[in-house]
């Protein structure tokens, strides 16, 4: 509609009407004098916006990195949230203790002895909500603005937005398909630390990397504690896929032999029910308390009801049973993603090979941009994300996030379908 067509419109309007919409124009605009410098950094998750179109119906969303939950015994746990509510309601409802129960922290123990750390003690684990708040948590706790945080290129698009939030300088280190590269590691922090920069942690997924499903080596492991350990930095260890390998030999964590350099975090939304928000941080003793003092000063204490719950899927369910069934689920989908790529990818486009997680990351040539594909890709009913999300500079990148875990194998490769004519269009530009 041209400026005339609408001013005639608005011409004909009710008094009234005219009136709101100046309201409302003039609202929008209120209070902003009043938002802290941090709020300018508080960005638009690229992930959230496209999962809300991905929802459209007849789209492929190859997007979100949704947990598959209809394999979850949904009838029994409705009957164990009513038991709870029924014979301790009074506790499930009521506030508890800032830390997490004590029966749930021990369980929680149980849970990372399955991956290597044998040594955890329940008075070092603080419940979040989400291992999302326990980055919070961390970030607040150690980050002044202009601090330096180190990720991995690329890195989880939530974490960005929580050191951005705290206006940390986000420094990124190249990865191989070995992951992290020690060497560069090494290389950036001397050059960060010569610059007079103070690098407060490096933030890290090691196991299946979102969004590359990359995963570091056995022998990278040690070597990256040992450079962080020198220079004084600490390491924040995210872990919230491990668990769901299904491919190659488990690998342990940064944690399990340095438990006095690793904050640890995990969670139960990939291995169990991510709507509970129900994570967890493994924080060294000499840390622990300030880190405890900064989480309750976030939400008091973790939701009652859906520790008690996630406690008693522990004790009575057999969730190592329903992490094998997720393992091979994620396989199955993996490898109808891997050979739907192979057979519809065009020449130029390479991808990695994942050996659980939720992701595939798919390179093009250098000099395409992936953004503008998107829109492309939604017209031809598939979506993804693209790669510059993962990124702290939001600079152009030729590479692009699919996700396996949340779409049977047959949407899987008919999404790869749709998508291989729009990439095939822009190699040939
Ligand atoms: N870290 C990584 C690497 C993730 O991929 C996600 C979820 N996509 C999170 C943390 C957040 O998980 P949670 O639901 O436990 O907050």
């Amino acid at each position: 509609m041209s400026h005339e067509t609408l001013d005639a419109a608005a011409a004909s309007l009710p008094a009234e009407a005219i009136d709101a919409i100046e309201r409302a124009a003039t609202s929008a605009h209120r209070h902003e004098e009043l938002f802290s410098e941090r709020a300018a950094n508080i960005r638009q998750s690229a992930v959230r916006d496209v999962f809300d179109i991905s929802l459209r119906p007849g789209l492929v969303s190859l997007a979100g990195g949704s947990p598959y939950l209809r394999s979850l015994p949904l009838d029994r746990l409705a009957e164990t949230a009513a038991r709870i509510i029924a014979d301790d309601g009074l506790t499930a409802l009521q506030y508890g203790a800032g830390q997490g129960t004590e029966e749930l922290r021990t369980q929680i123990c149980a849970v990372m002895a399955a991956e290597g750390i044998t040594d955890a003690q329940p008075e070092n684990v603080v419940i979040t909500a989400g291992s999302q708040s326990a980055q919070d948590v961390a970030t607040k706790l150690f980050c002044n603005p202009g601090d330096v945080v180190l990720v991995e290129d690329p890195t989880y698009v939530g974490a960005l937005n929580t050191f951005e939030a705290y206006q940390v300088q986000v420094e990124t280190v190249p990865m191989d398909q070995s992951g992290l590269v020690p060497e560069l590691l090494e290389a950036r922090i001397a050059a960060l630390q010569l610059a007079g920069k103070s690098i407060k942690f490096l933030y890290t997924i090691p196991s299946f990397n979102n969004p590359s499903g990359i995963t570091l080596s056995a022998e990278r492991r040690q070597q990256i504690v040992d450079i962080c350990r020198t220079a004084n930095i600490l390491i924040i260890e995210d872990n919230p896929y491990g668990l769901l390998r299904f491919n190659g030999e488990p690998l342990a964590p940064l944690r399990a032999d340095n438990p006095d350099d690793v904050i640890y975090m995990g969670s139960f939304s990939k291995i169990f029910a991510p709507g509970l928000r129900i994570g967890w941080a493994l924080v060294p003793a000499h840390l622990q308390r300030r880190y405890y003092l900064a989480a309750e000063a976030v939400t008091l204490c973790p939701p009652a009801l859906n520790q008690m719950l996630v406690s008693a899927y522990l004790r009575d369910f057999d969730w190592q049973g329903q992490i094998r069934t997720y393992r091979s689920l994620y396989a199955e989908r993996c490898r109808a993603m891997l050979s739907a790529l192979e057979e519809y990818m065009p020449e130029g486009a390479t991808w990695t090979s994942p050996e659980g997680g939720f992701f595939v990351w798919v390179t093009l040539p250098e000099g395409v941009d992936t953004y503008p594909l998107l829109h492309k890709a939604i017209d031809a009913g598939v979506v993804f994300i693209p790669g510059a999300a993962f990124t702290p500079s939001d600079e152009p990148s030729n590479k692009l996030r699919l996700a396996f875990s949340a779409v049977p194998p047959d949407a899987i490769r008919e999404g790869v379908r749709r998508l291989a004519p729009v990439l095939q269009e822009a190699l040939a530009a």
